[in-house]
């Protein structure tokens, strides 16, 4: 499970300039859930080495009155949430009385806790932090946001420990300048128990409940006693043929009776955590509202986490042919750029298209899991080659010499050859193609790395 970072201060003392400055890594992806989450914002990131997902609570207005109220309608619960509360403080103006106030709130609060006073830039760091020590919180770690100073360090104080063995490792690596290999714990474990990790995400409403309801109910399926929960989802073990899954239900439907608050059983961080813990994500759209801007927030989380992925377009029971046609042109001109996952038209409620979409889950997994070896790798890269000559770069043709598996689910494939680095995101898109086609692997995203210099 990713580590869930909250980052809680009042206003102006740079929290959406360190949550931008932890979001704009390459891979990272902002969720605006309006509305729905009030103020929050989450990234999902990956920082020199380090994976997690940061929360922004916006402003906690100290001064106001009834400072109780406001973190209790808003930061509370992105504090609940976490695993470490990062409490930010203004290191040019010192403590003042909403500082103490948050520090009154977050001291009770048995959460790990690190206090960091930003805009440290141009001050000397032991005399600017010296004066928050009197919050009682622990440790204070210097940092400035804008400029990206203390940043790393502190990341690294309050996240290794949390860290699970594979990122820890990755870290390590990271540190010592070695390129990231992929872990491949997963695939091994994978491939041992053959073992799907399935789970159902959507925003509220789209008909999650009733999906997994109907796939528990169905005959064919064997439900087993359920272990401990994590976080809010429910993990069902299940079996499916001679498939062994593990059902990650983000819309808590066994304990559905108890959620008063119809809107919050949504919980954008429980949906990130599902994400990473799956194999096999479906995504569940609603055909009879169309495909919204929180629908494309939780593609681009399952995205860029590259499990793979079916998509599932419910309610399609009640359409009219003309409708039909009219969701599936929206769906075409929003999600054509995702060419690697099937999509399902299928109706919860009353049943249809569930099986089929057992089948694509499957696909998916095995596509995803699928040993390739380093001859037919080679020999597929060789093909492209041949098809499709690469371009001169500074006057000299680029050579790919072989390639090898780098990782499993998702497949990652690691091309050799001269000045590969060089090569343009058109002719490494091509051959990313050429090898998914060859390969017909579907459901997974593919990715191919480039390693250049022999
Ligand atoms: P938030 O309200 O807590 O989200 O604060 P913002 O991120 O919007 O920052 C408030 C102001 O502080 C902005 O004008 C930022 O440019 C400024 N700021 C943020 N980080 C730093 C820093 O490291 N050094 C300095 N000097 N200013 C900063
Ligand atoms: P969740 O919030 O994503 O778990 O959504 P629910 O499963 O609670 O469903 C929300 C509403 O949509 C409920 O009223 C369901 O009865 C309805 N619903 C779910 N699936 C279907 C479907 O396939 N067709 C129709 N017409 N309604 C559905």
């Amino acid at each position: 499970m990713l580590p869930v970072v909250a980052l809680v201060g009042r206003p102006n003392v740079g929290k959406s300039t360190l949550f931008n400055r932890l979001t704009r890594t390459r891979d990272a992806l902002v969720a605006d859930f309006p509305g729905l989450t009030r103020d929050r914002k989450y990234g999902s990131v990956d920082y020199e080495g380090l994976e997690f997902i940061v929360v922004d609570t916006g402003g906690i207005d100290g001064s106001e009155e009834g400072i109780e109220l406001e973190m209790a309608e808003q930061s509370l619960r992105a504090i609940d949430e976490a695993d470490i509360v990062l409490f930010m403080v203004d290191a040019r103006t010192g403590v003042n009385g909403a500082d103490s106030a948050i520090a009154n709130h977050i001291r009770r609060i048995n959460k790990k806790v690190f206090v960091v006073a930003n805009k440290t830039d141009g001050l000397d760091a032991d005399t600017a932090i010296a004066d928050f020590y009197s919050l009682g919180i622990g440790e204070v770690y210097p940092i400035a946001a804008a400029h990206g100073r203390g940043v790393t360090n502190l990341l690294q104080q309050a996240l290794v420990p949390l860290l699970s063995e594979s990122q820890a490792a990755r870290l390590a690596a990271y540190e010592a300048g070695e390129p990231l290999e992929p872990v491949d714990e997963d695939a091994e474990k994978l491939a041992r128990d053959l073992h799907i990790k399935l789970a159902i995400v959507g925003r509220p409403n789209v008909g999650k409940s009733t999906l997994t309801n109907r796939i528990l109910g169905e005959e064919r399926v064997i439900v087993f006693d359920m272990p401990g929960t994590t976080r809010d989802s429910i993990y069902i073990p299940m079996e499916r043929g001679d498939r062994k899954y593990t059902l990650i239900d983000t819309a808590g439907v066994r304990r559905r009776g108890k959620i008063d608050d119809v809107v919050e059983k949504f919980s954008v961080v429980k949906t990130l955590q599902a994400i990473e813990d799956a194999n096999v994500v479906i995504l569940v759209l609603d055909a009879q509202q169309g495909i919204s801007d929180q629908d494309l927030s939780i593609l681009g989380f399952v995205l860029n986490s590259g499990r793979s992925l079916v998509i599932a377009v419910n309610k399609w029971d009640g359409l009219n042919d003309s409708i039909k046609d009219e969701v599936k042109r929206e769906l075409d001109r929003r999600l054509g750029f995702i060419d690697f996952a099937r999509l399902h038209f299928i109706s919860a409620l009353h049943g249809s298209g569930v099986g089929n979409l057992f089948e694509s889950v499957e696909e998916a997994f095995d596509s995803a899991t699928r040993r390739v070896s380093t001859a037919l790798l080679t020999k597929i890269m060789t093909m492209a080659q041949e098809d499709h000559q690469p371009p001169l770069v500074k006057g000299r043709r680029v050579k790919l010499k072989y390639a090898h598996a780098g990782g499993y689910n998702p497949p990652l494939i690691v091309i050799h050859g001269n000045q590969v680095e060089d090569l343009p995101d058109s002719y490494k898109r091509y051959l990313m193609n050429y090898f998914r086609k060859s390969l017909q692997m579907m459901g997974t995203p593919v990715r191919v790395e480039f390693r250049g210099g022999e």
